[in-house]
């Protein structure tokens, strides 16, 4: 039972969300109306991105688990807030700059009824600089009569045009197994970095002090100026000593720069999101204690979640907290965090330095929580406990049974149950629920998948 095919788990069965950490990322690029969207779905294979081409749509996925001949990798859609006429520019090139940040490959796409404007030419310029492989692909090309027309693109001085009709599928597969052979196996960010210092994104919506924290933290401690042998940095990270020990902050140009968009600066700021958790381990969530915990607080979390990321919880800005503000904190924390209670959370102020000491302890313990595995054996002792203490419910006359189970995977811990028949949701909860008092799992989420055996 011990080889279990780890990539079969990555179905899931419940609520659960798997994630395999450190997938190679493919990344799509280019104007409003090229038809990024359609070709998302092309490769998904199923009709997830959007439906409509529509210009101003916005989408509140930027990610996506895909699979390509045995392969699987993530997408990112780069072009999910299709900004107006005067923001074409800025829009696509904020695209291209997290493109580049971020994947392994990049997709440039570009409308072969139009041809190349200014605008992909000035794309074209900013990915010319990366040193990323980049594919151009030609859409539209819904037929062999129109093929002149991408090759009229070899101009952009991107390499070769892919003729490609995103709408009828025409080309893409070519073009894929092309790109496959460009994608390594694991993400190249990720591959520099094993054994290296552990990756941290700060995160947390506008104006919480996500910059403050990082020029404090940076300010009183080491900035580390690439001395560890080996490692290629990445202009957007920062490694700073903290505690004795060297971290790498993900992201932090993203964090620095600030994207000055008027329109779309939600989707942005979700992008960059979506990219810092991509090649981190752990993140902390910063939050400001002078403002009610929003929406967009908790968007970030689930968005934490779904990545399967470690999670630190940072409530900054206690230097302001009042008596009256503080009843009211405990209240929304109750309410809206109770998805997370097993998150260690730190009370700080980026401002006057207040217990930022404590965020080196809570990362370490919630990657420890991360790369926690339990041995079979052990795991299985625990089930045999908890069943008999509490059976699953009978279901319809009959009432499933857990006959095995193991931990498939860490960083996230994944299990996986045996059952002679589907568990209930709330059985499975109740397994989770179990894990953490006997375990803890601090920091990390975990993953209760079930397969049912005849
Ligand atoms: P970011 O957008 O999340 O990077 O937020 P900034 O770091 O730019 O902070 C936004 C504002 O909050 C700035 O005016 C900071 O000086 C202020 N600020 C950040 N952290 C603290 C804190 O701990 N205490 C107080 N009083 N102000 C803070």
């Amino acid at each position: 039972e011990a080889d279990l095919d780890l990539l079969e788990i990555t179905e899931d069965y419940g609520d659960g969300v798997v994630y395999l950490p450190a997938l190679p990322v493919l990344a799509i690029v280019g104007r409003p109306n090229v038809g990024k969207s359609a070709l998302v779905n092309r490769i998904l294979g199923r009709r997830e991105a959007v439906v409509e081409d529509k210009p101003g749509v916005t989408r509140d996925r930027v990610a996506y688990k895909a699979e390509w001949a045995g392969r699987r990798f993530t997408l990112v859609d780069t072009g999910g807030w299709e900004p107006d006429a005067a923001g074409i520019n800025a829009a696509v090139a904020a695209q291209a700059e997290v493109a580049i940040d971020l994947a392994d490959v990049v997709l440039f796409v570009v409308d072969s009824n139009v041809g190349a404007t200014a605008t992909d030419e000035h794309v074209v310029k900013m990915l010319r600089r990366a040193d990323r492989p980049v594919f151009l692909a030609a859409n539209k090309v819904d037929d062999s009569r129109q093929e002149p027309q991408a090759s009229a693109l070899w101009s952009l001085g991107l390499g070769e045009p892919y003729p490609v009709s995103a709408l009828h599928g025409r080309g893409v597969a070519d073009l894929l197994d092309l790109i496959m052979q460009k994608m390594p196996e694991v993400s190249n960010v990720a591959k520099q970095e094993v054994g290296g210092p552990r990756r941290v994104a700060i995160l947390g919506r506008p104006n919480v002090g996500k910059s403050s924290l990082l020029n404090k933290a940076a300010g009183e401690e080491r900035v580390v100026v690439n001395e560890l042998a080996g490692t290629t940095r990445d202009p957007v990270d920062e490694q700073i000593e903290l505690g004795g020990k060297v971290w790498t902050f993900v992201d932090t140009a993203g964090i620095r720069k600030r994207v000055h968009l008027q329109q779309g600066a939600d989707f942005y700021a979700s992008l960059r999101t979506s990219a810092a958790l991509e090649k981190a381990e752990v993140a902390v969530v910063v939050l400001d204690v002078t403002e009610p915990i929003s929406v967009q607080d908790l968007r970030i979390i689930d968005l934490v979640l779904e990545s399967g990321r470690a999670l630190v919880l940072a409530f900054n800005k206690w230097d302001l907290l009042d008596d009256e503000r503080r009843r009211y904190l405990e209240r929304e924390i109750e309410q809206d965090l109770a998805h997370v209670t097993w998150a260690p959370r730190v009370n700080i102020s980026a401002r006057t330095g207040r217990h930022l000491e404590k965020l080196v302890p809570a990362l370490e313990l919630a990657l420890e929580s991360w790369d926690t595995r339990i041995p079979t054996g052990k795991f299985n002792a625990f089930l045999a406990e908890l069943t008999a203490a509490h059976p699953h419910p009978v279901r319809g006359g009959k009432q499933p049974r857990i006959l095995f189970g193991t931990q498939a995977a860490s960083r996230p811990p994944t299990f996986v149950l045996f059952a002679t028949g589907f568990l209930d949701p709330g059985y499975r909860r109740y397994v989770q629920r179990r894990l953490r008092e006997i375990y803890g799992f601090e920091g990390s989420p975990i993953v209760v998948n079930m397969r049912v055996r005849e």
